[in-house]
């Protein structure tokens, strides 16, 4: 071949190239845009219209990108007004729970938050929108590992992630300004109680596997628990190794 037709081979195959990666570029950009989007009218319908007051709050849930924590093939769904499986059985909790949840924790700029059942790290990722000092246990070691790498990913270095028994807290880092735990429990994890601050704010699904649950704000006054709200719910249950069967 002429050494100018292979040129102007060259030349075309290199336009093409170009065309192709913008044109990817333009569908990623408007695939963002369109996520933002979906997000916007979520903060709007699902959470501020149905109470969710704390502007933090709802600043919080409209940076979340929650598309990229739930399963590749659900993302299309991540803002619709529902749990979503994430695997291994669990779910990543509707978005109005998660927004109620970090409201009730009441968390300043500063405060050392403690989340029990890290899942996707969907929660973890919204509590590290509202303070710096984020630490979150998960049981499951895949979970554990998959929710670190992806909070990683998306700069969340202020959430450290943890493969162990939530039930027993994290005593390295306690004491807490506030514990949030995202499975189901009878009763209140003693140790829970132990590491939350005088004043600190517990928010806590109570109930059996199956059965009706309750989730609970309870505040710690004077070393004992106090409850100030109540809303009834339904999780997955908190579950304790190494049989990995429902806590008692
Ligand atoms: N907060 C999560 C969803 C929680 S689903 C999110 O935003 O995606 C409940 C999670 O609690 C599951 O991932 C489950 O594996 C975990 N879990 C259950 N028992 C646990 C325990 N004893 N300690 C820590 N995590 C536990």
């Amino acid at each position: 071949m002429k050494p100018a037709l292979r040129l102007i081979g060259f030349m075309c195959l290199l336009a093409g190239c170009l065309a192709l990666a913008s044109a990817t570029t333009a569908f990623a950009t408007h695939r963002l845009a369109l996520y933002a989007e979906a997000r916007q009218y979520m903060v709007e319908y699902q959470l501020h219209r149905r109470g969710i007051s704390d502007p933090r709050v709802l600043a919080a849930m409209g940076k979340a990108p929650r598309e990229c924590f739930v399963p590749p093939g659900l993302a299309s769904l991540a803002y619709g007004d529902h749990p979503l499986p994430i695997g291994a059985g669990q779910t990543i909790s509707q978005p109005y729970i998660v927004a109620l949840m970090s409201e009730w924790a009441q968390l300043k700029p500063g405060d050392k938050v403690l989340e029990i059942g890290t899942g996707s790290g969907y929660q973890a990722a919204v509590l590290g929108e509202l303070t710096d000092k984020v630490y979150t246990i998960e049981i499951r070691e895949d979970l554990a590992r998959e929710a670190a790498a992806r909070l990683d990913k998306l700069g969340y270095s202020q959430v450290h992630v943890k493969c162990a028994d939530g039930y027993l807290g994290w005593e390295e880092v306690a004491p807490f300004d506030a514990i949030i735990v995202t499975a189901a429990v009878p009763r209140v994890p003693p140790l829970l109680t132990e590491q939350l601050k005088e004043g600190g704010r517990l928010v806590i699904p109570l109930g059996h596997h199956g059965c009706p649950q309750t989730m609970v704000r309870l505040r710690k006054v004077e070393g004992r628990l106090k409850e100030e709200a109540r809303l009834p719910v339904r999780f997955v249950p908190l579950v304790r190794p190494p049989v990995l069967e429902p806590a008692e």
